[in-house]
């Protein structure tokens, strides 16, 4: 796809579309620090596509990202989940593997798009043995990160031969720029009574998913559902027990079809400018000169670079970031704060439930922003 191509709508192909000039620091996935002062988001004013004008204007760009050599040693895939399931933090692919292992017909045939160093595939491998599985990635470089009997696809998905049970796409969708061929590809590959498993920042969960900057799209339920309705899939929700509260977590089926885009509700993006305006006014207000803030995410990254020199440290659960350093600053576990330690937490209305649970937990006098 050509840099101007971006003057339609890479999905439903109208060229109305609003462009929203979002003046707040736009994060890396892969550390989340700061790669841009500010940027662009388009919405398509037919199907709603909420797209990042900066990476269609230089296509290349994100795609570098991924394949860069750094990228590959730098990235980090141990993603701890907090679940009231599980009495430790466990990681995002176990939850994954366990949540689909009920879709799955024995012997299941897997292919995971975007399978970077191959855990999620390990997962579904402890579950069942026998199962078959596929590994899709941009660049050959993850070859060697995969277990021996993963078979390994890169560059283009046309490459891949089979058919499969189930295709995981895990935070991958935002970067497959050519959604149209992603779908042609899904289609061909998908097994009859197959499934796609998708898991996506929600940025109506947490709206500072929008200040992802080397992501092509961003998403909402209701436009990941129109593009799956639009491609003849329908959509079925797997994680009725909220255990990612930040993502968007489906599996779709084909079942043919092609159902005209729908026409979504209002504008998203001017309400996340606000709450971020908002956020900013309240974290300037802070007059204390060694802040916590607590995770080592997005949010943690935003409230990080409005606070700047005076964010002390970081807390975080995850037993991956303990004596690590996020940002520069040391990442503490939460049971060596002191009533002296104030802490934001940058999760806003979602965030009251962790909030009650550190608040009850650990010492730190907890903030929630
Ligand atoms: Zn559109």
């Amino acid at each position: 796809m050509k840099a101007s191509d971006i003057k339609e709508c890479p999905l439903c192909l109208s060229k109305d579309r609003q462009v929203y000039e979002v003046d707040y620091p736009f994060l890396g996935y892969q550390d989340f620090t700061v790669i841009k002062p500010g940027g662009r988001i388009g919405e398509c004013l037919s199907c709603g596509l909420l797209f990042n004008m900066d990476s269609f204007e230089d296509p290349a760009f994100v795609e570098s990202l991924y394949t860069d050599k750094a990228y590959l040693e730098k990235k980090e895939t141990n993603h701890y989940v907090c679940s009231s399931e599980y009495k430790q933090p466990v990681t995002q692919y176990f939850l994954q593997a366990r949540l689909l292992e009920k879709y799955l017909p024995e012997n299941p045939s897997i292919l995971d798009i975007g399978c970077f160093d191959g855990k999620l595939l390990r997962e579904f491998r402890e579950l069942n043995p026998v199962s078959r599985l596929h590994g899709f990635d941009i660049d050959c470089q993850r070859r060697p990160l995969l277990p021996e009997d993963v078979v390994f696809w890169d560059k283009d998905l046309n490459k891949i031969d089979g058919t499969f049970d189930l295709i995981c796409i895990s935070h991958t969708i935002q970067y497959i720029e050519d959604i149209r061929m992603l779908f042609i590809h899904l289609k061909r590959v998908l097994k009859k009574d197959g499934i796609v498993f998708i898991q996506v920042p929600n940025l109506i969960k947490n709206p500072y998913a929008a200040l992802y900057g080397d992501v092509h799209y961003y998403y909402t339920p209701q436009i990941l559902e129109s593009i799956l309705s639009f491609f003849g899939f329908s959509l079925l929700n797997i994680d009725e027990k909220n255990l990612f509260e930040r993502d968007i977590v489906c599996a779709a089926s084909y079942v043919g079809g092609n159902n005209p885009v729908k026409v979504l509700p209002d504008p998203i993006i001017p309400g996340c400018i606000e709450y971020f305006k908002d956020v900013e006014q309240r974290l300037l207000k802070f007059k204390h000169n060694s802040l916590g803030i607590f995770g080592t995410t997005i949010n943690a990254g935003f409230t990080s670079a409005v606070l700047g020199s005076r964010v002390g440290y970081f807390v975080d659960e995850n037993p991956s970031k303990q004596g690590n350093y996020f940002q520069g600053k040391q990442v503490l576990h939460p049971d060596k704060l002191t009533r002296d330690n104030v802490i934001i937490l940058p999760y806003g209305r979602f965030g009251s439930g962790m909030y009650k649970k550190l608040s009850t937990m650990y010492k730190g006098n907890f903030i929630l922003i």
